[in-house]
């Protein structure tokens, strides 16, 4: 399906070809008559233990939770939370929530106490699941919060809440009298939420994204068309944590395509390659660190990843020199990058065989409409202009949960801003340029961090490295940049600040200088987290 250029600047994707999903009853439904369809055939598999999951095992096991669920007294629309690291019982919960008609909100693994207590006022969760590592976390902030009722411990358990029940014990209890069938209640499917996800909270705290059933079955029927990546019956690798959005929406339409899904609970290099090997993995679900990492570690080079035939990439920028480099030194024949945010359910725009441009983020997904708005004016912008990009169509959020400023901030007349900066090309081909609010303006002139880390990262005694702007009051801000060497070389501030300026034009000039540090601080999903490196600004004396 090709773009067309409507009337004022309005590009359309095209229609979708398949309802199979939005005409289901539930979300819940579509997911386990998905599950029935695909039998004995193997659906998952944990890289670390090696044990292999049917669908049969899948859809038995949510069928049983489900219905414990329901005699634990949840009940369609209540909320369940899920603190968990990949793992066969993220999916078994978040599958079993969606069947007894209930709103999952996934829950960063990473948070801190603070972080969780906000997570969880904003989504307000009846019963949540952790695993091993978040359960006494969540227990303790839980036991301050009335409204949770009863933590589900995925393994271990934990003292600090009254009502911690065991995962494996609820399961194999006698207590608990279940049918080996399950009928999902029939949904209000534009009102009714199936998920909350965080959003990437790299600017503030994290807001509760909305996304009805109806947001997420229309997702899926975009990714059934026959001209979508084609995910079926593939082994697919990841590692990208199912607790955000990527992860979470790529598990869900993996789980619904009969994708062999091969996945691991946090990265760990050694492993991430093995598992390449071992599982001939064809493709694979990749953030720009982890696309950098097989561009550039040493490591990369003892395994065989011949199999590797796609490689997937979003949620932040990935560079075109480090696309060149991982083909060149691994052969992967292609690397697709998609673009989206959790408020618009998955990608609105994705690379294809015909639309691959180097450096794009691909055309527009079926069912979708883009504007390009001119911050400034908010006139509408033609090929070749940039602008703010604004999407319309099935994906887009129900809003913040708790929240409508925002959301009305957000969504406008239908339309999603973005708060990002790009173009469409004469071939309808978009191209992401940066976010609004990341723009560093030297002397007025705009400056992209992501394309002056592009260009770092262009550097072979670079590992990572990260622009920002420094304020300065003649200026307004000069870009200066976080570095990470790579181990063992000599690089100076210098050669680093010698290297932008034979490469760049004037205003991207490394004026602010350069600070090395060990490690760039990024989100769970790649994003680097400026406002932490601001701050490391703030406070000189602090190690860097
Ligand atoms: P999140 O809601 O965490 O998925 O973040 C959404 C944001 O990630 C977008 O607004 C973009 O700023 C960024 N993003 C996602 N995909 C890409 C991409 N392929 N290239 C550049 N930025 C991206």
């Amino acid at each position: 399906m090709t773009s067309t250029l409507l009337p004022g600047n309005i590009v359309y994707g095209g229609d979708i070809a398949s309802s199979e999903a939005q005409n289901y009853r539930s979300l819940g439904q579509f997911i386990l008559d998905k599950y029935k369809s695909f039998g004995d055939q193997t659906t998952m598999i944990d890289a670390v233990t090696g044990t292999e999951y049917t669908a049969k095992f899948m859809y038995d096991s949510i069928v049983r939770l489900a219905q414990i669920l329901q005699k634990l007294g949840v009940k369609q629309n209540d909320v369940i939370g899920l603190s968990s690291e990949n793992s066969v019982s993220f999916a078994v919960a978040m599958f079993a929530g969606f069947a007894v008609g209930a709103t999952v909100a996934p829950l960063n693994v990473t948070y801190s106490d603070r972080e969780v207590d906000h997570a969880i006022n904003l989504s307000k969760p009846k019963i949540i699941f952790a695993s091993k590592i978040t359960v006494d976390l969540v227990a303790r902030v839980a036991k301050k919060n009335s409204f949770v009722k009863g933590i589900i411990a995925l393994s271990g358990t934990s003292s600090n809440h009254p009502k911690v029940y065991g995962f494996t014990e609820l399961m194999d209890s006698d207590k608990f009298k279940t049918k080996p069938d399950f009928q999902s209640p029939a949904a209000n499917k534009k009102e009714d939420v199936s998920l909350i996800v965080c959003s990437s909270g790299t600017t503030g705290m994290p807001k509760g994204v909305q996304l009805t059933q109806y947001n997420l079955l229309a997702t899926l029927d975009s990714q059934l068309q026959p001209t979508a990546v084609p995910l079926a019956e593939v082994t697919l690798l990841t590692v990208i944590p199912w607790f955000h959005a990527f992860g979470c929406l790529t598990l869900i339409t993996t789980a619904c395509l009969g994708t062999r899904l091969v996945y691991l609970p946090k990265f760990e290099e050694n492993l991430f390659l093995s598992a390449i090997e071992k599982y001939r993995v064809m493709m694979a679900f990749m953030v720009p660190p982890l696309m950098v990492f097989l561009a550039k570690h040493p490591i990369v080079d003892k395994y065989d990843l011949s199999s590797l035939m796609v490689l997937l990439c979003g949620a932040a920028p990935l560079s075109r020199e480090t696309e060149d480099q991982i083909k060149e030194r691994i052969g992967v024949p292609f690397i697709r990058q998609g673009y989206g945010l959790s408020e618009s359910t998955l990608s609105v725009l994705v690379q294809n065989d015909e639309f691959c441009k180097p450096g794009s983020v691909g055309v527009l997904k079926v069912g979708i409409y883009a504007k390009v708005v001119d911050p400034d004016t908010g006139k509408l912008l033609g090929a070749n202009q940039r602008g703010e990009l604004c999407f319309k169509g099935d994906g887009i959020m129900k809003g913040y949960i708790g929240d409508t400023k925002s959301t009305q901030t957000a969504i406008k007349d239908g339309w999603l801003h973005t708060g990002d900066i790009g173009y469409f090309d004469d071939d309808l081909e978009f191209f992401i340029v940066d976010r609004i609010k990341e723009l560093i303006k030297y002397k007025g002139f705009q400056v992209p961090p992501a394309e002056v880390e592009a260009l770092l990262l262009t550097h072979d005694k670079i590992k990572d490295a990260a622009v920002i702007g420094k304020p300065d009051e003649e200026a307004g801000e000069l870009p200066m940049a976080f570095v990470v060497k790579q181990t063992n070389v000599q690089l100076t501030e210098q050669d680093v600040i010698q290297f932008v300026n034979e490469r760049a034009s004037p205003a991207k000039r490394l004026r602010g200088g350069v600070i090395f540090v060990e490690e760039i601080p990024k989100n769970p999903s790649g994003k680097i987290l400026r406002r932490v490196l601001r701050d490391m600004l703030k406070k000189p004396k602090s190690k860097l």
